[in-house]
């Protein structure tokens, strides 16, 4: 059995799976941003969703842009504020174009609600929102995201991106970390 630190992983989504369901969201997404003018641009926000970025563009067979945005939650407390401090901007102009706004996995939605926003300021033409999972039963903010990839149970959750202590990240799977 996978561990890290002693605790052990138990897979939850294994690498078939995230395989097949990256190319549904692509086809999904690439039908949806066929109406674009110019290249659209995906926004994938560091660190966590650098690899499913990776892989949905892949799977897309349309011309785009690809961006990455790094923010910091403020506060220090586990669970996120909602206020967020900005570590890389785009460097992408955006106004006016077509976006894609890719995060690892949406919890309480505060983070991702406030990433919308601020995104917003920068007058895209369009600007929809795609998370790989989102937990279930967490949310405490009315966000709700364009495309996800796949509902999963509130358990600290690791691999194909996702992080504990930055740790895990490289799994190929998503595993849940047992106490
Ligand atoms: P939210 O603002 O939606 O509560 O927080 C979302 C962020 O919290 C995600 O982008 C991710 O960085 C982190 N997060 C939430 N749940 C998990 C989890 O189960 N595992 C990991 N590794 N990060 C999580
Ligand atoms: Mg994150």
């Amino acid at each position: 059995m996978r561990e890290i630190r002693g605790k052990p992983l138990s897979l939850l989504i294994d690498e078939g799976s995230i395989r097949k369901r990256v190319r549904e969201l692509a086809r999904e997404i690439e039908k949806d941003f066929s109406h674009s003018e110019g290249e659209p641009v995906v926004v994938g926000l560091l660190k966590g969703a650098f690899i499913f970025v990776a892989d949905l563009v892949r799977e897309m067979d349309i011309a785009v842009v690809v961006d990455f945005l790094w923010v910091s939650s403020y506060g220090q407390s586990t669970e996120s504020s909602g206020v967020i401090k900005v570590l890389k901007d785009l460097d992408t102009d955006v106004e006016g174009r077509w976006v894609l706004l890719v995060d690892d996995i949406l919890d309480t939605g505060l983070t991702l609600k406030e990433i919308h926003t601020f995104l917003l300021r920068k007058k895209p033409a369009v600007l929809r929102t795609c998370v790989f999972l989102e937990k279930e039963g967490r949310k405490k903010v009315d966000f709700n995201p364009d495309y996800i990839g796949f509902k999963v149970p509130n358990k600290f959750l690791v691999g194909y991106g996702l992080d504990w202590g930055e740790m895990g990240r490289n799994l190929k799977g998503i595993y849940a970390v047992e106490s």
